[in-house]
């Protein structure tokens, strides 16, 4: 590996059925306390990696099942073991959006925000010092 080179970004739902493999670091990386995110993963929020489609390989789809729990969004699942691989959003065809829990290697930067913040669990403490947005479109700057 030459000095410059940009490590690999890995993961695989827990069976190991599908693999999501990407040669481009995330454009973007933040927590969504979002209603949706919360129900949809079991768990008090989300980190999400926005990783380019193009730059971006699954492996084992044929294992994938897919639910649509809005207009645009479409989430994709291992139909083995349950585990939540990537979104889609018609809005940005060129994004995959990964949730950073399944990753196998490590995240090249923290999160940059916790969005819908406004609705985040009420037993979730979230004290560092990231930047905090919410309110109606959970996009509002809530901790300045
Ligand atoms: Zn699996
Ligand atoms: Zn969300």
């Amino acid at each position: 590996m030459t000095a410059n080179a940009t490590p690999d970004l890995g993961g695989r739902c827990y069976c190991g059925a599908v693999g999501v493999q990407s040669v481009s670091p995330p454009t973007s990386i933040i927590n969504c306390h979002c209603h949706q995110c919360r129900r949809l993963s079991g768990a008090a929020f989300t980190t999400w990696l926005s990783l380019p489609r193009q730059a971006t390989a699954i492996s084992g789809a044929a294992n994938l099942q897919h639910f649509a729990p809005s207009e645009n969004g479409l989430r994709y699942f291992c139909k083995h073991c349950g585990t939540h691989v990537f979104t889609e959003d018609r809005r940005m065809p060129d994004i995959l959006g990964v949730p950073a829990g399944i990753l196998s290697t490590a995240l090249p930067s923290n999160p940059s925000g916790h969005y819908f913040f406004s609705d985040k669990a009420s037993w979730t403490a979230c004290g560092d010092d990231t930047p905090k947005f919410g309110g109606p479109s959970g996009f509002e700057r809530v901790d300045a």
